[in-house]
């Protein structure tokens, strides 16, 4: 894959070099501005997930900059550029904050309502921008004195800079950054219980994006030496949008490749005139169908990559930790609508203990996990671990202070293999992504489904599949484990097994409870256990009473036949 995509390079600079015409090195240059702007949207739309709409506005906004600059104010390239950066920058630091939270197709829909706030400001301040007509004299690309002169020293410029940001954003995406964002892209709510901040590496993605956007408008100017309301229109955002998607979905030689294809692409059928949008769209509609990954996916299914070596494990030190109360709940509560889902619940979890959650479906057992993880916030309670209070605190915060859980229905990236499912769990703490997978795979080792590392997390049957999430949560070395329902589908035999690690997990000092129906397994493993009906408490104490306490078997249990 790697030496077929660097033989392209060299054949495109053959191609600059010997062959291509004024006319053709300076669609190659447009090219590069496209790949490079594809290239950051890559970032916040690839891996990130979020359908931005805004990098034509971002692109426009590193035009207008070094347009406005360069030919009202005379500025050069030395001094312009960095403003072309840093304009859009701010601007989606600026309208990120609010927006970046939303649902995805609303935030679509906001940053469209970006575009068009700039559009309209750079038709109606003519003044500044030319309006309509937009600004004529830009100055090409000139330091100390000198421009570099159109064609092939122009192409080279470029297409320079479309290496260096590629370069940079190659390493970023397969960095514990990018792995970062392809968590909170795949599933938000797991990445934030294993302590991801979700917000800000969206608006970081965000960010970065459009400083690249920003780039490529200032190079577009200096390319075609006019500045015009054109950079601001839709089909700039089209042409990004489809270079990427035909390109392939966050990588970077997708936005390359898409970009040299796309701009290429009205060249070749010239009949259409300035239709070219109609052939964007078919290839759009044809990438979608035939190429969900796009021509790097295609690539890669042709010239599938050596898989790595799997690395050493590397064992997670055991915490010191002391026995006694870790985790005081204080009258929980949360209601939905006019449902009160979880009712003043207390209660404290120990040390080196394993509590069981029992009670029928609806009493409200999972809302207590997503209230005590922070998916939820409560309407009222005190939650304390360890003397810190983390009521109402945001999921990662509360991650990253020791609460770890799992999901009741199974939440592991089906595409991603094992070790990257167990490692993700590790992003935030280790240095490198190395590192991550050795720990990975010391926990993996300790469930005894290391030989499983290499394997997809969606071709796993289920007791595997509860094992491989048991060792994430675990993988974050919790003092607090929440475990929603891990026994649901197991086999007797699997949980027998289930029950041995979580004694050997409990023994290590971690507070562990087990949301659980079956009292065959959960009563032998409970040091304790507490009952809940329609959000209340109804029983706190040892396992033993539960068959007898006449309200939890009216409750739930019901009358032994
Ligand atoms: P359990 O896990 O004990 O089966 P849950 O905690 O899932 O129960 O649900 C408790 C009650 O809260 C149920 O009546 C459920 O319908 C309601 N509930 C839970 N989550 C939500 C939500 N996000 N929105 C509205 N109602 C909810
Ligand atoms: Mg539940």
């Amino acid at each position: 894959m790697r030496s077929v995509l660097a033989s392209g390079a060299v054949a495109l600079i053959a191609y600059a070099l010997l062959y291509a015409s004024p006319y053709g090195l300076r669609v190659l240059t447009v090219a590069g501005v496209y790949a490079l702007a594809a290239t950051g949207f890559q970032l916040v739309f690839g891996l990130a997930g979020a359908l931005s709409l805004a990098h034509g506005a971002f692109f426009g906004v590193g035009a207008y900059a070094t347009g406005i600059l360069g030919s009202q104010l005379g500025w050069s390239f030395p001094a312009t550029f960095p403003v072309s950066l840093a304009l859009p920058v701010l601007l989606a630091l600026l309208v990120g904050l609010p927006v970046l939270r939303l649902e995805s197709h609303y935030f679509a829909l906001a940053t469209l309502g970006i575009a068009q706030v700039v559009l309209l400001l750079a038709v109606n301040t003519p003044d500044l921008t030319g309006g309509a007509n937009g600004l004529a004299g830009v100055p090409g690309i000139a330091a100390f004195g000198a421009t570099l002169p159109r064609g092939l020293p122009l192409a080279a410029a470029v297409w320079a800079i479309v290496a260096l940001g590629g370069l940079l954003a190659w390493r970023l995406a397969r960095g514990r950054w990018g792995r970062a964002l392809t968590l909170l892209r795949d599933d938000p709510l797991a990445a934030a219980a294993l302590g991801l901040d979700v917000g800000r590496l969206r608006l970081q993605a965000f960010a970065l994006s459009a400083l690249y956007a920003g780039a490529a408008g200032a190079l577009a100017v200096h390319t075609q030496r006019v500045v015009s309301p054109e950079v601001l229109e839709f089909p700039v955002m089209v042409s990004i949008l489809t270079i990427a998607v035909v390109g392939g979905r966050g990588r970077v030689a997708g936005a390359v490749l898409g970009a040299l294809l796309l701009i290429h692409l009205p060249e070749w059928f010239r009949f259409l005139e300035r239709s070219y949008l109609i052939l964007y769209g078919g290839a759009l509609l044809a990438a979608i169908v035939l190429a969900p990954h796009g021509l790097t996916g295609l690539l890669e299914r042709l010239l599938p990559p050596k898989p790595r070596p799997p690395p050493a494990p590397l064992p997670l030190p055991a915490p010191a930790v002391a026995d006694g109360p870790v985790l005081r709940v204080e009258g929980l509560a949360k209601a939905f609508g006019g449902v009160r889902a979880v009712d003043g619940v207390s209660f404290t979890l120990q040390s080196s203990r394993i509590t069981g959650l029992i009670g029928p479906n609806g009493s409200g057992k999972t809302t207590v996990i997503n209230l005590l993880s922070g998916l939820e916030r409560p309407d009222a309670g005190r939650v304390d671990l360890l003397g810190r209070d983390l009521s109402g605190a945001r999921a990662d915060r509360i991650a990253r202070a020791g609460i770890a859980r799992t999901f009741q229905s199974a939440g592991l990236p089906e595409d991603s293999t094992v070790l990257e499912a167990v490692a993700a769990a590790r992003l935030e703490r280790d240095a490198s992504i190395a590192t991550a997978e050795a720990h990975a795979l010391s926990v993996l080792a300790r469930l005894g489904v290391a030989d499983r590392a290499r394997e997809r997390c969606g071709t796993l049957p289920a007791g595997l599949r509860r094992r491989v999430e048991l060792a994430r949560a675990l993988a974050r070395q919790p003092r607090v484990l929440l475990l929603d329902e891990p026994a649901a589908g197991l086999t007797d035999a699997e949980k027998a097994e289930l029950s041995g690690h979580l004694r050997a997990i409990a023994a290590d000092g971690v507070a562990v409870l087990v949301v659980e129906h079956d009292m065959g397994f959960l009563l032998p493993l409970a040091d304790r256990v507490l009952a809940l009906d329609q959000g209340r408490v109804l029983y706190d104490g040892a396992p033993a009473g539960v068959p007898h306490d006449p309200a939890v078997v009216e409750a739930y249990l019901g009358a032994p036949a």
